[in-house]
């Protein structure tokens, strides 16, 4: 029985490498200080790791961007954009590649599993030249060697990659990206032999796909390609890694029966079925790595479960390893694990089943776990009775979209195509400031509310100005779109360095969910009605939607997802209804991450989306028919979704526009409905002004499909990111042309 770290947050605790690089990215640093900074985060967690006790240390998985990319790099799969020479791939055309540069866009980026990491999709076609392109794997390898550490290297393995790929841009519809399996299995044989040829006694392939409902041709290609690595992997310590969910039967098999394959990695965590495949069987003479420690989240492990989870393996297995999935006021401090501390619990599981049982780290524990279970800090009695009523009614407005629209209408008087933006508008340096001193009490409350309201009048005169038809208040109280709700909530807490990666160098602070969730007094109502008494023009009001909230946190994980998520939605919905009192008759609710939360496997979906759904569908489901409830969504890719979406209810969705023809059945879908929809009429990511004449353009084009009276004219969200002056251009050429249009129709 040994211990396993499968990864491990690479950013470094105080968020150094984040740092190190936009350092290095404005020009103010060099190459070798940006490596130095690397090379002291690596050691410093190879050395932490081995004075845990840890036996298997994982290398390779640190990054200076992304693993993909890595593997990207490897392989030489750099599109022909970036002008590569060919040579062994450095940081300029790596950071092109993840960034773009001053000529070539950077590379796609897309959510990695149902995680808010980001990662750097590979473009693939029949053309790419792979080649041995970069020796990352073997220089840490042998980096940690230097340190005395022998570990294990990771590579993502073969098939993932391919199956993470997507087509570049120029390849036919037909291409199959699995097609490609015989061009990159020869670099990894190369890379896998210079692991060898260094040293390395065990090699991890990554194959998260695994865990996906895979087609029987995506499955075939397992046995296909490690087929193909065996004369290369025979007679060394193979181990493929899986994680976020259950392998399904047909994958389990197909997996524990490659013979190149030496021992297997599962997240019984996340997982749960894939124990009843290993108890059905499991290959003699190869080893288990028993993931039981959740790297995903924040909370202390309860080991004594744990341990008999291990004991149970133990007795099938026979050998069983043990994995933990870290990627990662002092009573609540005592209830979490972060990398850190799940290390030592990693360590302290497998000592338990070998040699010695800790017992006063094992006693420590169980006190955390009972003094969290029983605190008055987590139970609201009060909250949990309202969450237990909630059951078996389900939550809808009386009337159908239609009516209600009317009704709005009668009272919003709106013209044809009404504008109106998100809700956020510009950050400045000074409002940053402002924020800031306030937080840590240097200025008084007075002059920091004095300060946000003059900010709002601006905003609101500004609106005035450009004739937009909905206004907001444009958000400058908030600095971020969870954290400012969490912060006002009951049963959430905040910690100063729990840093999660969320792409390159960015990182997240997802609050901590603890407790039961219930709000102590309005958190909005303040800010919206001084903008409201501002203007005549309805005024926005700005919330963010409880299954947000609930996917941007750290969840608590002793009781189910669903029960907090309601929580948040009863909080809300009180929220929503002061908001109605204080006279606002526009509400949007924020549901920028209800489609992240979708769990990998369908046949999960449905239960999900039905109580995110129904969540989103308490908040509001007291209004009256006048009070006009918008919902905004970050993407437009939910075709597979778009019932769900119906099913919110909401009276006007905003989505993002995507040049694809996709969004067109989103439309059509939307047109029976009969709600409003704003897709985004512009793309603000970018900081060109897009002329009248396109932004009109765009619009017929909408028009071609969708009937004139739902369509709202609006930019995507994220206005707080760019410049008050390319916010003037672009919004009064956006209002330019919903006129030009109203004119003509
Ligand atoms: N109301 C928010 C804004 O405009 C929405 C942010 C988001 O969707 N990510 O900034
Ligand atoms: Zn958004």
């Amino acid at each position: 029985m040994a211990s396993h770290i499968v990864g491990y947050p690479r950013i470094g605790p105080k968020r150094e490498l984040k740092f190190a690089l936009e350092s290095f990215w404005d020009g103010k640093s060099s190459a070798e200080e940006l490596q130095k900074v690397a090379a002291d985060l690596r050691s410093a967690i190879w050395m932490q790791m081995a004075e845990a006790g840890i036996k298997y240390i994982p290398s390779n998985t640190f990054s200076y961007y992304d693993q993909v990319l890595d593997t990207t790099a490897m392989l030489g799969a750099v599109p022909d954009r970036y002008n590569w020479n060919g040579t062994e791939i450095g940081f300029d055309i790596y950071f092109s590649m993840a960034r773009g540069n001053a000529s070539v866009p950077a590379m796609e980026m897309t959510k990695w599993f149902d995680t808010n990491y980001h990662y750097i999709v590979p473009e693939l076609g029949p053309d790419v030249k792979f080649s041995y392109a970069s020796r990352k794997a073997v220089d840490e390898y042998n980096e940690a060697k230097v340190l005395g550490i022998d570990t294990i290297p990771v590579l993502v393995g073969p098939v993932s990659y391919l199956l993470l790929s997507k087509p570049a841009m120029a390849v036919e519809k037909s291409f199959s990206l699995l097609s490609l399996i015989d061009n990159i299995i020869p670099v990894y044989k190369e890379v896998v032999a210079e692991l060898k040829a260094a040293g390395a006694t065990w090699i991890q392939f990554d194959e998260p796909m695994l865990v996906k409902d895979l087609e029987a041709h995506q499955l075939q290609a397992f046995p296909y390609a490690y087929a193909e690595l065996e004369s290369t992997l025979s007679g060394w310590n193979v181990l493929v890694e899986t994680y976020f969910a259950d392998v399904p039967a047909e994958a389990y098999k197909i997996l524990t029966s490659l013979k190149a394959v030496t021992a297997y990695g599962f997240d019984l965590v996340r997982g749960t079925k894939t124990l009843d495949s290993i108890k059905q069987g499991f290959p003699p003479g190869k080893f288990l790595f028993a993931g039981v420690v959740d790297g995903r989240n924040i909370w202390a492990n309860n080991l004594a479960s744990s341990l008999n989870t291990l004991q149970a393996l133990g007795d099938i297995v026979g050998k069983v390893d043990r994995v933990n999935e870290t990627k990662l006021d002092e009573e609540i401090k005592s209830w979490l694990a972060f990398a850190t501390q799940k290390v030592v619990e990693v360590n302290a599981l497998a000592k338990a089943l070998s040699e010695q049982k800790a017992e006063v780290f094992f006693s420590a524990n169980a006190a955390a776990l009972a003094s969290r279970k029983s605190s008055l800090r987590v139970t609201n009695e009060t909250v949990q009775k309202a969450v237990a009523a909630l059951n078996d009614s389900d939550h809808r407005r009386a009337t159908n979209v239609s009516v209600r629209l009317d009704a709005q209408q009668k009272k919003l008087n709106l013209p044809i195509l009404p504008t109106t933006t998100i809700g956020s508008f510009p950050q400045t340096a000074d409002l940053r400031r402002v924020r800031h001193e306030f937080k840590a009490k240097k200025i008084s409350e007075e002059d920091y509310v004095n300060f946000i309201k003059e900010e709002i009048n601006n905003v609101v005169k500004f609106q005035e100005e450009l004739d937009i038809d909905v206004l907001v208040h444009g958000e400058p109280e908030r600095n971020d779109m969870v954290e400012y709700f969490g912060e006002q909530l009951s049963g959430f807490v905040f910690t100063a360095n729990g840093w999660v990666q969320s792409y390159g160098s960015r990182c997240v602070k997802p609050p901590i969910i603890y407790g039961d969730v219930s709000r102590p007094k309005p958190m909005t109502v303040f800010w919206s009605s001084t903008a409201q008494s501002l203007t005549k023009r309805p005024m926005k009001g700005m919330l963010t939607g409880p299954v947000t909230i609930l996917n941007w946190s750290f969840v608590r994980d002793d009781q189910p997802r669903f029960e907090t998520c309601y929580q948040i939605a009863l909080a809300m919905k009180d929220e929503v209804e002061d908001l109605e009192k204080s006279g606002i008759t526009v509400i949007q609710i924020d549901e920028a991450a209800l489609r992240e939360g979708l769990p990998l496997r369908k046949s999960e979906e449905a239960f999900y989306l039905n109580w995110a759904v129904h969540s989103f569908r308490i908040t509001n489901s007291g209004v009256k028919d006048t009070t006009q409830i918008h919902t905004h969504m970050c993407y437009s890719n939910f075709n597979e979704i778009i019932h769900s979406i119906i099913d919110m209810d909401a009276d006007v969705i905003t989505i993002e526009n995507s040049r694809s023809d996709k969004l067109l059945s989103v439309f059509r879908e939307g047109v029976k409905y009969g709600a409003g929809i704003g897709p985004g009429v512009y793309d603000i990511h970018s900081p060109r002004i897009p002329p009248t004449e396109e932004i009109a353009d765009r619009i017929n084009k909408m028009l071609a499909v969708l009937e004139s009276n739902i369509l709202w004219v609006n930019p995507d969200c994220g206005l707080k990111t760019r410049k008050y002056s390319e916010v003037k251009s672009a919004l009064t050429n956006m209002v330019a042309s919903a006129k030009l249009i109203r004119n003509q129709l």
